[in-house]
Formats: C-alpha cells, structure tokens, sequence
C-alpha cells in the first residue's frame, strides 16, 4: 500500500456553466423540471467521471448541489422555515428554491460568506422547527456513482460542528439541546452508509480553523464521540481547511479514522504541529498540498519535498494526497483559455490542472521521482520564467514599496483642522445629501459596451455616449435636488475589473469563473505581476461631470484592498506587499483627480471586513495592513480635498476603531438593514467623522416612503450629532431601474428637507 489521492469536492458549474445556465432556464420556466433534473444529473456523473478518469483514488461525492451545500443540508434536516409552505417530508425542489432566493409569500434565507472566500451560502435557519431527516443524501449520492459509474465514493457532508455554527435562529443557552437533536440524525446518516458498505466519509470541519473555545472543542469531542459509536466500521475523514487547526492535539484524538489539515494556508503551524506533536499511528492523515483557492501553478519540487517531511513524519501508506479545499473555489479548466499570454497561461493551474498535479505527485511516489521528471521541471520553468519576466521585475515599483516609510500615510493636518477648512469652503447644507456612485446600468448602457468592445462602436462614439448618461443623470440629479453629486459609473462593467483593465499587473481569463452564490458566477481578475499606474483612469469622466454644475461631483474609485480581495493574487510575494502596490499606483489616481478639479474622492472599501483572517489573532496584522493601504492611496491630498470611503453589508461594530484609523472624511455605510444598531456602535466608540446613513435598502425595487426614511434619520439623530451625518442609500444603484432610482432618491430629499426643518 503506498499513497492515496483524494478530492474534497468540485466545481459545480461545468466547463461552459451549463449549470448555471440549466438553473437559470428552469426558473425561467423554460426548462420542465424532468428535463432539468436530468441535466443536473448528466453534469454530475460527468464530473465524477473526469476524477475518475484523472486516477483520484478517493471522489467525494455529494458535493454536487443545484444550488449550495449548506441549504442542502438544511433542507435534508427539515429546516424549512415556518415562512416557506411545506408539510414535511423530502423538501421539494420549489420549497428549495424559494428558500434560497425568495418567492411572491416570502423573504428568501439570509446568505453570507463561507469563511474567507467569495462563496456564499444560505444560512440554515434553526428554531422554527425540530430537525429530522427528509433522506439520506449522501447515500443516495454514494448509491448513483456506484450504479451509474462504478465509482466507489466518498461521501462528503458538512460536519455537525460548522454546520451547527454557521446557522441561526438560536442562544447559545439552546445549543446543548439543539446538539441533542442532530447528533441523532448524523448518527442515522453514518449508520446507514456503514450499511451500505461504505468505506470513507468525509466530514467537513472547517468551523476547526476558526479561534474556538476550550469549551467547544470539548463539544466538538463528545460529538465525534456519539458519531464513532453509531457507525464504529464506517471510516470518518474528518476535513479542515483554510488554516491550520487551533487544539491540534484534542482533533488528532478524536475518535475519527482520518485527519485532513490544510498544508498551502495552515502550512506553517501545522507542520508544526506534525513535527511537535506527532500524529497518531492508527489514522491517515489527508494532505492538503495543492492550493484549492488559487489559480497558480504548483511548484512540483517544492511540493515533493514538502511531502517527503510528512512523510518522514507519518508512513506513506496512511497518506492521502489532496487539494488544500473544495475545488469550488476555482474556475474548471485552463483549456479554453486561448487568448492568456503564454507566459500567464503556463504558470496557471484550475481545478482539472490540479488534480493533474496530485497525480503527478503520486507517480513520483509510487514510480520514482524520475519517471515525472518532465512534469517537475516543466513547472519550474514556467514558475521561474513568470518570476524572472519584466513584469515582475518593475525595480521602481519594488523600490516605491520598499522605502514606504510613515510619512506616506498621513493626511496635512489632522480631521478636525482639515473639516474646518471643507466646511468652510464646500458650504453644505446640514445633513447633505448623495449616492454611493453608480446610476442604472440599463441594457442601453450595457449593450453600448459590448458594441464597443466588439468593435462596431468607436471609441470615441461610445466615449459620447457615456458622456450624454452623464449629463443626463448630473440634469437629474439637479432635479431630484441633492447636495453632492456622482457621475454614475456608466463606463465600468465591474468595479474591480474596470480598474484592473487600467493598471499594469492585472490580466483577465476568458471563462475563469467561479461560483459566488447560486447561479451568481464571477470571473476575478488575476493580479499577476508588478502593479503599475499607467494612465488616468477616471480622470476624464469625472472632470466632464463636474463642469456640467456647480454643486461637488465625487470623484470614485476602488480601493486597493477591495482590488485585492476580489482578484486571484499572484503568491510570491505577500498580501500586504500586493495590497501596498496597489495603493502606490491608486494615489496617482487621486492626485490626478485632485488636480482636475476635484475636490471630493471617494475610496470604496466594501471588501475590506471580508479580508479578515478567520483567526483573530491575526486580525491586527491584517487591519495593520490594510489601513495602511487606503491611507497610502489617500493620504497625499491638500486639507480641503474631502475623502469619502463607502463599504456596506458588513459586520460593523467589531472594527469601528480601524474605520476610524482610516482618517477618511466622511464614510458612508449601510444602515437600513441593521436598523440603527450600527448607529450605536460607533456612538459607543465616540467615532467623531462624518458619516453617510445608508436610509434605504437598494436590493429591491420598492421605493421607500418618505415617512420611514424621517424615521431612520431620526433614529440615526438620536445617538449622533446631525452635523456628522450625510443622508444616503445604502450602495451604489447600479442593478436598479431609472424611475425607481428617481423616486426613491426624490422621497429621500423630502425627507432630509423635513429633518432639516425641525433641527
Ligand atoms: N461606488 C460603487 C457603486 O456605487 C460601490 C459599490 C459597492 O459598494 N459594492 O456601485
Ligand atoms: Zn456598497
């Protein structure tokens, strides 16, 4: 017996998305439902049968869902939500959907995301009712690859700890019960699959990685406790991923059979761990070696030497070679991409590429490193020849990086002496009024782009045409009355991707997508080398905005962490160092709009909380960080220069003090959700800038009366000062339509007059 390969999961999507686009026809109604589970079923066995074909020796299997494993689990549980019409039993496929994304009777679940990815999934709604088991899907997923493809699967399920703490709808005082209540129903999933002869399951744990009590992981021990003892034939690979484990030495004795740790993001402490503590005798030790959440290439030396000290620390025969995570993380394959520069292309890696990379690895450990000679040294050329290309090797970028010293990241003067001098120059009204930046991107809008793009449209053509959105929305905007106004972003299809199309570092695939939620799928743009300012980039439209009026129009641009979040970043060097150059290149950004004219630039950040560490000893490091960022990138401004930052739809409350380091003007957030909880919060950190209160919810087309956004402002009145707070919806307007965008933004100016007139 030597080494095993193994996956913990695949991308749903499908080679050309015919996933999504099969979901999509079916809500359309397009699509009858028979039809529509047999595609389903087509695109599922087609994957397992692409891992078969690449050797894995263990194929997870359902990990397939039709639209999110969470709400998978739930609805196998019964935990429908009493909103949602259903009498028990299998869930149907309507009760399901309408559950992820709503129906004419009721709100959809709540969906946020996965750990620290761009995956979001539906969170499990507990309380309503008592969990049951609907039908064993991992049986019936195990029984389909066997009949259909031979395959003897590994079942994969959400473990019971990560899925017990990524629900809601219970105190923490109803947790021992609500143990009570789904131990006996994993009990009964185990049981059967051990029936069933089934020889692995993998239980995924990565609730593990995250800082947990003492105490919890005393629960998750007496959990796997109850599992073994339902099940004691049945192997149980219980799955980490994302970082290392916290209580190493309490997961390893667990009473599970296998134990698989992420060795690309917890590397460091868990080989640690492996060295220092050691790993038991009697398990298999699952090695996460090939990055399951970036798009790069593997080092096949490297790796090859990172197993040999595993190895040499547990036998071969009880290790199982694997991805790091799910491969849901990444696009499908690398085949299609035949526009790449070659240099890029060569040093990528998808999901099928790396299962590639796990089999090679494992015939150099059963045939001898020479018989996959080729293969190492064919991924260490194309690594070294994208390390050692130009584009990597921008000395001044590298220089501007290396002699960041403080005085980069500091305003003139300080908040209060530079809020002086805007007031007394911009002259608003109290409570101003604005918008987060876009304006409705119409199919007009849209369809102009891609006449563009594919060459019927000149540029200069669509450049006119963008130029009359502007002034048709700069007119409105007069109209409507608002104090500070936007240009609309008509020009930018994405928020990140229209900055990286600008900058040097950044490329684009043609089908690298990625799932995000649902059918939602995102191609993120790939950072790949030394990030450059080469141009203006937002300059022209901005300028012609402003000279249409005389009232402020705000300069917008993406911040360089929220670039970062939302791209695959190239690996050699930090996120931080990434992070830094991107800033550099930014603050030419706004200087330049500075220069124009411009005297307010807002910096949206709305992925910076999203880019905390899981764990939260290495939060300070990260806000360190990324703070330092934003101020590089809007530091360098006169006083009078107003800087704006937005972010939305985030967990607020925990890292006030960072925003506040920030040393941004004005932030505007979003409140309407959160009904003034949040208002609160930076009440009770004394925050003393200015900020912009989100008073309406933009996810919807419902147009919010004038009467509840009084209310919301008199809300927001009650715990901060008026001379701090600027009236705004709670994002960008992009996804609305024209007539509602107006007359929600008509009802939000009578409400700000109404205030204003009993202040
Ligand atoms: N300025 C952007 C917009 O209005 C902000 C979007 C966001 O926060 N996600 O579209
Ligand atoms: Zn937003």
């Amino acid at each position: 017996m030597s080494i095993k390969s193994s996956n913990l999961g695949y991308p749903r999507i499908g080679e050309n998305r015919e996933w999504k686009k099969a979901l999509e026809a079916f809500w359309a109604g397009t699509l009858e439902e028979s039809n529509f589970l047999q595609q389903m079923e087509q695109i599922r066995l087609h994957h397992l049968q692409k891992q078969k074909e690449k050797g894995i020796d263990y194929i997870p299997v359902g990990d397939f869902t039709c639209y999110d494993h969470m709400l998978d689990t739930a609805v196998m549980f019964g935990l429908v939500p009493k909103r949602f019409p259903y009498e028990g039993g299998v869930v149907p496929l309507q009760t399901y959907f309408a559950m992820a994304r709503g129906s004419q009777e009721a709100i959809a679940c709540e969906m946020t995301k996965w750990f620290n990815t761009n995956y979001h999934y539906i969170v499990p709604e507990i309380g309503d009712r008592t969990p049951t088991l609907t039908e064993n899907k991992p049986l019936l997923a195990y029984r389909e690859a066997k009949e259909k493809l031979g395959i003897k699967g590994k079942p994969v399920i959400v473990g019971p700890y990560t899925f017990i703490k990524l629900s809601k709808g219970y105190v923490p005082a109803q947790l021992p019960a609500l143990i009570l209540q789904l131990v006996p129903l994993y009990q009964q999933i185990l049981r059967e699959l051990e029936q069933e002869g089934v020889e692995w399951v993998q239980l995924d744990e990565p609730i593990l990685v995250s800082s947990l009590s003492k105490e919890e992981m005393e629960t998750v021990s007496y959990i796997y406790k109850q599992l073994h003892e339902a099940a004691p034939h049945l192997n149980i690979m219980l799955q980490t991923y994302f970082d290392s484990v916290e209580f190493y030495p309490d997961v390893i004795n667990l009473p599970v059979q296998g134990i698989g740790l992420d060795f690309v993001h917890g590397i460091g402490q868990n080989l640690r761990y492996l060295t220092t503590c050691g790993f038991p005798e009697d398990k298999v030790l699952g090695i996460g070696v090939v990055d399951g959440r970036n798009i790069w290439r593997s080092h096949l030396p490297h790796k090859w030497k990172l197993l040999r000290t595993i190895t040499s620390a547990v036998p071969e025969d009880r290790v199982w070679l694997q991805p790091s995570s799910s491969l849901l993380h990444v696009p499908v394959s690398i085949n299609q991409e035949t526009q790449l520069d070659p240099l890029v292309k060569e040093a990528l890696a998808f999901a099928d590429e790396k299962l590639d990379e796990i089999q090679v690895l494992l015939n150099g450990f059963r045939s001898g490193e020479n018989a996959t000679i080729e293969e190492f040294t064919r991924s260490q050329t194309a690594l070294s020849n994208l390390a050692q290309s130009p584009e990597r090797n921008r000395l001044k970028v590298h220089e501007s990086v290396a002699n960041l010293g403080h005085q980069h990241a500091e305003r003139q003067s300080p908040f209060v002496q530079r809020r002086k001098k805007q007031q007394q120059e911009k002259k608003l009204p109290l409570l101003p009024t604005t918008t987060i930046g876009s304006f409705p991107q119409t199919l007009e809008v849209r369809q102009a782009r891609q006449k563009w793009r594919k060459g019927e449209w000149t540029t200069e053509f669509y450049e006119e045409f963008i130029q009359e959105q502007i002034e048709k929305w700069i007119k409105i905007q007069e109209e409507i009355g608002l104090d500070v106004f936007v240009h609309g972003e008509f020009e930018r299809t994405d928020m990140v991707e229209f900055f990286g199309e600008k900058l040097a570092g950044f490329t684009f695939t043609k089908n690298g997508w990625v799932q995000s939620y649902g059918s939602r799928c995102v191609k993120p743009p790939i950072i790949y080398a030394d990030v450059e300012f080469l141009e203006p980039m937002t300059v022209k439209e901005s300028e012609f905005a402003q000279s249409l009026t005389t009232k402020p129009v705000k300069g917008m641009i993406t911040g360089p962490v929220t670039i970062l979040n939302w791209s695959f970043v190239r690996d050699d060097i930090s996120r931080k160092q990434v992070a830094y150059q991107i800033a550099l290149a930014l603050r030419h950004e706004v200087e330049a709009l500075e220069a124009a004219g411009i005297q307010m630039i807002q910096v949206d950040e709305p992925a910076l909380r999203e880019g905390m560490p899981l764990k939260k000893s290495a939060w300070e490091n990260y806000l360190n960080w990324a703070v330092k960022a934003f101020r590089l990138t809007t530091s360098s401004v006169q006083d009078n220069t107003q800087i704006h930052t937005h972010m939305c739809y985030c967990e607020f409350h925990d890292f006030i003090d960072s925003i506040r380091d920030l040393d941004a003007d004005v932030i505007s957030i979003e409140t309407s959700r959160s009904h003034g909880e949040l208002v609160s919060s930076f009440h009770e950190h004394a925050y003393e800038k200015e900020i912009g209160l989100g008073v309406y919810d933009i996810h919807s087309s419902r147009i919010p009366s004038v009467e509840e956004i009084v209310s919301m402002i008199e809300r927001g009145l009650q715990v901060l000062e008026p001379a701090q707070f600027w009236i705004n919806p709670d994002c960008g307007l992009k996804t609305r339509g024209k007539e509602e965008t107006i007359a929600s933004l008509r009802n939000m100016v009578t409400a700000t007059l109404i205030v204003r007139d009993r202040l």
